[in-house]
């Protein structure tokens, strides 16, 4: 069987309310482009019923349709990892399921991937979210400008196009904390961007915390550069140079005016101050060592409970060395798998 030509690849958790029009737009907008395509969809341990539905999409058009159910959830990132193990399209487009990204947006991304770009990133026209959403984003946006190399307008919008040589090099790396649009622009030999449309999200609520926005911004900044930890150093260089001139002027001051006892409370305001300068030193510290923890007990960064596709695909999948993480299951141990998500 021949590879498509174009691979979409989308991270499903917890979307049944909006899944059916989903599905309706998606298929509508890929056979209207026209290009040879297929569809992963990648359940990331939804607790709804998200799973039943995709399977029974899977059963509706299984020729273009491939699911894959992660036995836990491993969040929107790994999700599109296990989804990139397992596509086969020369484009690979990634795009959220709560239609915030049209489908109908994906037609341009890969007009543009055809004059020769190897990344087309996207910039949202008019971003439906919250207020203080957009601030932080454009806040984060500026802070990864500064500390790492990665040239992006809009970082936070997974509607984006890759090529099969990055997927392949993304496909090599195995870091467990990672940012996929950083990643993919670290391989990018002529990357490009271009607007598209944004919508509100079409059922259901954000995924995302306000702590788990705050540890993904985290995997971004470490994972890309170590500016955060040169910038410490270099205020704890200035930090002990100040001390030592204040020690300099306490003792002149001890030989010249005689003992001195003012000042308690300017002294602990500066012990203070120092103390948070060192706690918060320690934690950005934690965070990299933090990670170098995970990323060394090399346990799986996601578990595959099953993925349903046409079995010529899964032979021919296997023959292109796509990297297995779990033994393939079996149809019939695909099925059974698929009921116990339903
Ligand atoms: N998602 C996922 N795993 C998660 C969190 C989110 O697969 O742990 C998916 C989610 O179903 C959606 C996409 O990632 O398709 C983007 O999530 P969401 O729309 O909640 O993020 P936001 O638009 O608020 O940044
Ligand atoms: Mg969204």
């Amino acid at each position: 069987m021949n590879s498509p030509e174009v691979s979409v690849v989308v991270p499903i958790y917890n979307e049944e309310a909006g899944l059916p029009t989903l599905f309706e737009r998606l298929y509508a907008a890929m056979d209207d482009f026209g290009a040879s395509y297929e569809l992963i969809f990648i359940n990331d341990g939804s607790r709804d019923r998200s799973a039943a539905l995709l399977r029974e999409q899977y059963e509706r058009r299984p020729d273009v349709t491939r699911v894959i159910l992660l036995a836990a959830n491993a969040g929107q990132h790994m999700a599109i990892m296990a989804g990139f193990e397992h596509c086969r399209g020369e484009i690979v487009v990634t795009i959220d399921a709560d239609l915030q990204n049209p489908p109908e947006e994906i037609g341009r991304l890969v007009e543009k991937m055809r004059e020769g770009y190897d990344l087309v990133g996207s910039i949202r026209r008019q971003r439906q979210d919250s207020a203080f959403r957009r601030y932080a984003s454009r806040a984060m946006n500026r802070l990864r400008e500064r500390i790492t190399r990665i040239k992006m307008t809009d970082q936070g919008c997974m509607l984006r196009a890759y090529r099969r040589s990055i997927i392949n090099a993304i496909n090599s790396c195995h870091e467990v904390s990672t940012f996929i649009p950083a990643l993919a622009y670290t391989f990018a030999l002529r990357p490009t961007e271009i607007e598209v449309a944004h919508e509100e999200r079409f059922a259901g609520e954000s995924k995302y915390s306000l702590y788990s926005l705050i540890r993904l911004n985290f995997d971004l900044m470490t994972g890309f550069s170590l500016v955060p930890l040169q910038w410490f150093s270099m205020v704890g260089i200035g930090v002990s140079l100040l001390s030592a001139l204040f020690v300099g002027v306490l003792a002149l001051r001890r030989i010249f005016l005689g003992p001195e006892a003012e000042g308690l409370f300017t002294l602990f305001g500066i012990v203070f101050f120092l103390l948070g300068l060192v706690l918060f030193g320690v934690g950005l510290i934690g965070e990299y060592v933090g990670r170098i923890y995970l990323q060394v007990r090399h346990r799986p960064r996601f578990l595959i409970d099953a993925v349903l596709e046409a079995p010529d695909i899964r032979v021919d999948r296997r023959q292109a060395q796509t990297p297995e993480i779990t033994p393939a299951l079996g149809g019939a141990t695909a099925a059974a798998a698929a009921e116990r998500h339903a």
